[in-house]
């Protein structure tokens, strides 16, 4: 797949304000967040949608996604609430093409999105 500004911020060719990272996964602060905390998780290995997510890549979602719970249990935010978007293509609302787990804190998120 062709790169995208994720893999720049990975690679630190560009900065982002980091608040997560092992062997596998990053998460930075969204440049342009819709609640007060907006963090985006992604995999270090550049995958570019969940249609191209295969039985393998099982491991890797679970702890992207325990990576996410555990920030939301250390900032303090688990017991009031957060949200975990993982936008699909064009109707889903997808921009960067490479895999992140948005997740959403500090206010009264509304349902159903628009
Ligand atoms: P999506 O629309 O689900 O693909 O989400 C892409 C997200 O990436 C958006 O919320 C953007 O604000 C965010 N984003 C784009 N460029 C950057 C960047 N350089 N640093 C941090 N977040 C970014």
């Amino acid at each position: 797949m062709s790169e995208t500004i994720f893999s720049k911020i990975i690679r630190r060719e560009i900065p982002a304000e980091i608040v997560y990272e092992d062997d596998d996964i990053l998460a930075f602060r969204d440049i342009n967040g819709q609640a007060p905390t907006h963090v985006l998780f992604i995999p270090k290995r550049p995958i570019a949608t969940l249609n191209d997510l295969g039985d393998d890549d099982a491991n890797l979602v679970g702890r992207l996604v325990l990576a996410a719970t555990r920030y939301a249990k250390a900032q303090g935010f688990a017991e009031d609430g957060y949200r975990c978007v993982i936008n699909c293509n064009r109707d889903g609302g997808q921009s960067v093409y490479h895999i992140h787990l948005h997740v959403l804190a500090g206010r009264q998120l509304s349902w159903p999105p628009g």
